[in-house]
């Protein structure tokens, strides 16, 4: 399958170019309106229709269709469009490429893997090929914050199979950590600091707590470890407590994320955060504790032997003359999504590093590689 390279690598360099930073993470940024006008365009351009989708106002989506003949499996190739915000980088739009690596903000998380799905979709147009499935290009909004994107687009699109195109360096990715965000809060009884026979105090509380919360803590890391993404965790990211020096602290509050792997629910790891409360209540009549998990992230899996890895193991062999490793990685994605709404997912994308960083790049050759593995699998998984 032939990529046109100067296709590739120009759109990869304008979507760059083009600032798309997550407005939820950095207030006052353009977000998504722009970089979509651009992808929607670029792919109508090289023939396909091209859908705007906007659930909320300037956070926009572009579903872009190559429609097959009939009969076969759809397939989407998914990208996200947003990236996080720039501060400290020297050149966070500059799209400059030195030895082999494009330089800027979202070059490798994960606009290189975005111009390789549309150069992906513009080779098959081109060569005349004839798919019996429809293929899509979901260039999606806001993955970085709240994926409203791709929630948006699994309500309203059919797709037998996705590929989710967060960098791997050409790998094949089975497998992420989901997440929970649990909030615990200890209340006490406020009293004049120098009385201490009517105060409680809730911080000192959540001192019990936390001592009991990090024996769970290297309890998790002990436990036998997934295969692909290790051990989960949990962390204590952010304690708040007490309302002034002279006054016992009524209240102290806790938001912990805890990390899960395949196979972990969010009731267990909930329920193991709620046994901590019930047993130091169990022996102190003065400890009072809520526990509510206020956000769930679900992990992903993905049998090796699904049809969707298939395709995109042979496409790998085919195009680089190797089989690909099957890896597993920590952060959340898009896939977990997609794979809960019943469509068969798996991820593989660019290489390069920086991701979040100040100094982030993708490598060019991986991209145009890219392109030609994602053309591959459709024609192996669309028919
Ligand atoms: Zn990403």
């Amino acid at each position: 399958m032939k990529i046109d390279r100067d296709y590739t690598l120009a759109t990869l360099a304008r979507l760059v170019q083009i600032n798309s930073i997550n407005p939820t993470l950095a207030p006052g940024a353009p977000g998504e309106a722009e970089i979509a006008a651009f992808i929607a365009g670029s792919l109508r351009a090289c023939g396909l229709t091209a859908e705007i989708l906007e659930p909320v106002p300037g956070r926009t989506s572009v579903l872009g269709r190559l429609a097959g003949t009939g009969g076969g499996r759809s397939l989407m190739l998914n990208a996200h469009c947003d990236t996080v915000d720039v501060p400290g980088m020297a050149e966070p739009f500059s799209g400059a490429i030195r030895e082999g690596k494009l330089y800027g903000r979202g070059s490798y998380d994960m606009k290189g893997s975005l111009a390789a799905c549309m150069a992906a979709a513009k080779a098959l147009k081109d060569s005349g090929a004839a798919l019996r499935g429809d293929l899509l290009v979901a260039a999606v909004a806001d993955e970085e914050y709240g994926s409203l994107g791709t929630s948006d687009m699994i309500t309203n699109v059919r797709v037998d199979g996705a590929i989710v195109t967060e960098p791997t360096a050409l790998e094949v990715c089975l497998a992420h950590k989901g997440y929970l965000w649990i909030e615990v809060e200890v209340t006490g009884r406020a009293a004049h600091g120098s009385k201490f026979q009517f105060g409680i105090d809730a911080n000192m509380k959540m001192g019990q707590f936390l001592a009991r919360l990090s024996e769970l803590e290297r309890d998790l890391r002990a436990r036998p470890a997934h295969p692909l993404v290790g051990p989960p965790s949990l962390h204590a990211a952010m304690l708040n407590g007490g309302s002034g020096l002279s006054t016992y602290a009524a209240s102290c509050t806790l938001q912990i994320e805890r990390r899960t792997v395949p196979g972990e629910t969010g009731e267990q790891a909930t329920a193991e955060i709620q046994a901590i409360v019930d047993a130091l209540a169990a022996v102190d009549p003065d400890f009072h504790a809520t526990v509510r998990t206020f956000f769930v992230r679900d992990p992903f899996e993905v049998p090796a032997d699904a049809r969707v890895v298939q395709a995109v193991d042979r496409a790998i062999a085919k195009v680089r003359g190797v089989a690909p490793a099957h890896i597993g990685d920590t952060p959340w994605m898009d896939a977990a999504l997609l794979q809960a709404a019943g469509v068969e997912t798996v991820v593989c994308g660019a290489g390069g590093a920086g991701a979040h960083a100040d100094v982030e790049w993708v490598d060019v050759e991986s991209v145009v590689q890219l392109a030609e593995i994602l053309a591959e699998a459709a024609l192996d998984y669309c028919g």
